[in-house]
Parts: C-alpha cells; sequence; structure tokens
C-alpha cells in the first residue's frame, strides 16, 4: 500500500532499523519505545488490522510470534518476561493501520494496561 508508514519502512523508503527480517515478516524498533526494548513485528504484506486476517494469513501470524520470541530471547528477556501486543481499532489506541506486533520487554509491566 502506498501510503503506509510500515510499509516504506519494508521497502526502505522511509527509513527504519530493522532488528528482523525473514521472507514474510520484518521487525523495527518503534519510534517512540515504551520500554527498553520495544520492537514492531509486522507482516510484509498489507493488512490493515486484525479483523481483517483470513484463514490465508495464519502462518504468517504464527511467524510474528515465533520472531517475538527469538527476539525476546535474543535480548535476555525469555526468562525475565517480556510483553506481546496487537492493539485494534479507536478503543485499543491503533493509530497505524498495517498489523503489528509490540514486543516490550525490559522493565516490569504492569497489568491490566492502561
Ligand atoms: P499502535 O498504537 O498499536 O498503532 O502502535 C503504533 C506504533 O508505531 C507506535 O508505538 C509508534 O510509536 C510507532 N511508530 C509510528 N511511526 C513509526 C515509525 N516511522 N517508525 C517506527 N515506529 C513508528
Ligand atoms: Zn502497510
Amino acid at each position: 500500500m502506498t501510503d503506509c508508514v510500515f510499509c516504506k519502512i519494508i521497502a526502505g523508503q522511509i527509513p527504519g532499523s530493522l532488528v528482523y527480517e525473514d521472507q514474510e515478516v520484518a521487525a523495527f524498533r518503534d519510534i517512540n519505545p515504551q520500554a527498553p526494548l520495544h520492537v514492531l513485528i509486522v507482516p510484509r504484506r498489507h493488512i490493515a488490522t486484525l479483523n481483517d486476517l483470513t484463514e490465508a494469513d495464519d502462518a504468517v501470524v504464527g511467524s510474528m510470534f515465533r520472531a517475538a520470541a527469538a527476539l525476546a530471547k535474543r535480548h535476555g528477556y525469555a526468562d525475565r518476561g517480556y510483553r506481546t501486543v496487537f492493539n485494534t481499532n479507536r478503543e485499543a489506541g491503533q493509530t497505524v493501520f498495517h498489523i503489528h506486533l509490540h514486543l516490550l520487554g525490559g522493565r516490569t509491566l504492569g497489568w491490566p494496561p492502561g
């Protein structure tokens, strides 16, 4: 999609701090980090919200979670703990409409979330 900031980062059209890439998934540091480790894991293919997922996306969503776990492990947070979050639409605070899995680690994370 031409007007999507995450599609542009994946395509190298705007800068992003990439930390992981494979055929289906990319991950880059959040520009406004909320924890010492705050990475966004995204599918290369544009999908606006979780509401738009179909059965054909099952594999890519699995890859996103496996990438999150691998990144958490790489940074030493696998045992300490970390959080993975998808925000969907207005009340959850979704601001970028290309699905992204937030990976947060490196501090104690409160629950329930705000
Ligand atoms: P959400 O509120 O779940 O839609 O999260 C969107 C996230 O994208 C926020 O945490 C933003 O800080 C982050 N973000 C927005 N633009 C960029 C960008 N150009 N590079 C990296 N992260 C971004
Ligand atoms: Zn996109």
